[in-house]
């Protein structure tokens, strides 16, 4: 074999191309694996606020599963060979435990991405196998015959048995993910859906939302409306931003908002006591005013919600009460108060795009690989992975997953191929 000649040639190393490196490598392949950055993991590197929620962690396929409703199908066959707990096997293992939060989000104990991000280099390094080629992209495929047959970088020409795409998509491009790979792999003939943000925070003109930014509410109901009708319904933890809302409830119903948007004008409305109905909370307040008769309005709203946001809503021109004492508060100013804590209203003007997306659709279309081995069906020497696919899915650890099995899958599958 050439010195320029691999088994298998692995562009990208993110999470999806370190994994499937080290497996083909660990199986004896000789792999060289290509990234444009400097340095491997880079997006990996600040996931999960750079804590990397590895996984979620729910064992039974068929749950997990229920989390790509569109693309469960093609699912099954993979994650039948490696799935949640085949990730929590690799991983402590390896010597990196792992602990479970809310909403079964995993994450490394030592709360490190940093962390995910050696033990992935270790393992690509640790066959001997992998070689490694830093600031070198990828710029065309060589197709020979109707076969792949090479690669052309920044950096030369590589010859190839296997190909494996794990380039990602288009969100935070900073990270290197920009897409480019994916008109590459069009030009080949592959069928791409065009990127759209999709898991990403919300924007709103509001300035009394951005004037927010940092607060957390940990318990809230966020309706969208559209033409005063509730379209989307929501409960949960918001977090006000400098430019609107975020928060895995936020980006998780972004794609339906933005959905929203493309027909007519979206309006959010926050209800603060979601668990009181208006005649609760009105009962609630009398009883609050009349056992703090001689208190400002604002010094028993800050006992009810946070400091800075109960003296924001009181800025609201049409309920500045603060300074009113409880027992000089009318009857319509008390109604008119409870109406805007259980509905406060703002205009959403649109997503914060693929700069602040934590995942974008598009990418190739699942219908054109073959999941029992992540090998394309125009090109059997070629396999997608990762990002790079066309699959949607929540926030919680599903993307990360999606790139262990995925890439666990192509490795194996290319080295034992050779
Ligand atoms: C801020 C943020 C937080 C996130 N947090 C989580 C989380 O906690 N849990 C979770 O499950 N998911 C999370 N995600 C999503 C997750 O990071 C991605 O799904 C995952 O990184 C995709 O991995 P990948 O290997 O497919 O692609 P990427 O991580 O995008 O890696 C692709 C690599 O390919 C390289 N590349 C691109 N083009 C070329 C080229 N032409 N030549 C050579 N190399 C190239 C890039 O430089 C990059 O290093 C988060 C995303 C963001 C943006």
């Amino acid at each position: 074999m050439s010195t320029n000649k691999y088994d298998v040639i692995v562009i990208g190393g993110g999470p999806a191309g370190m994994m499937t490196a080290g497996r083909a490598g660990q199986l004896g392949a000789k792999v060289l694996l290509i990234e444009k950055n400097d340095r491997l993991g880079k997006k990996l590197s600040i996931t999960g606020g750079r804590r990397c929620n590895i996984t979620n962690a729910e064992f039974d396929n068929q749950i997990f599963l229920d989390n790509f409703p569109q693309s469960k199908q093609f699912l099954f066959s993979p994650f039948s060979k490696f799935n949640v707990e085949s990730t929590f096997n690799f991983f402590e293992g390896r010597g990196l435990p792992i602990m479970v939060e809310d909403r079964k989000r995993a994450f490394p104990k030592s709360e490190k991405a940093s962390d995910v991000c050696l033990l992935l280099k270790k393992y690509v390094e640790e066959s001997g196998n992998v070689t490694i080629k830093l600031n070198t992209a990828l710029t065309s495929i060589i197709v020979t015959d109707k076969k792949i047959t090479g690669v052309k970088t920044s950096n030369g020409n590589f010859n190839l048995n296997k190909l494996i795409i794990a380039t990602g998509g288009h969100a935070a491009p900073e990270t290197g993910s920009t897409g480019e790979v994916l008109s590459m792999l069009k030009q080949i003939g592959h069928s791409i859906k065009e990127p759209d943000p999709n898991l990403v925070p919300l924007k709103t003109s509001a300035k009394w939302v951005h004037s927010l930014s940092g607060t957390t509410i940990d318990d809230m109901a966020l309706n969208f409306l559209q033409n005063n009708k509730i379209k989307i319904k929501t409960r949960g933890r918001l977090l006000l931003t400098h430019f609107g809302i975020s928060g895995p409830l936020v980006i998780n119903n972004a794609r339906n908002v933005k959905d929203l948007l493309k027909t007519g004008k979206v309006k959010a409305s926050l209800d603060l006591f979601p668990d009181l109905n208006l005649g609760e909370l009105d009962k609630k307040f009398v009883q609050l005013f009349n056992e703090n008769k001689n208190k400002q309005v604002k010094t028993i709203l800050k006992e009810l919600l946070q400091k800075k946001l109960a003296e924001t809503i009181l800025q609201i021109p049409e309920i500045k009460f603060g300074e009113i004492k409880a027992h000089s508060i009318t009857k319509e100013q008390r109604k008119l108060l409870i109406t805007f804590l259980k509905s406060l209203h703002f205009p959403i003007t649109g997503t914060m795009g693929f700069k602040w997306a934590i995942v974008a659709d598009g990418g190739v279309l699942p219908t054109e690989i073959d999941f029992k081995n992540m090998t394309s069906r125009i090109y059997p020497n070629l396999y997608m992975i990762g990002d790079t696919l066309n699959i949607n899915r929540p926030s919680g650890g599903f993307s990360l997953q999606l790139c262990w099995t995925t890439g666990w899958i192509a490795g194996e599958h290319s080295a034992l191929q050779t």
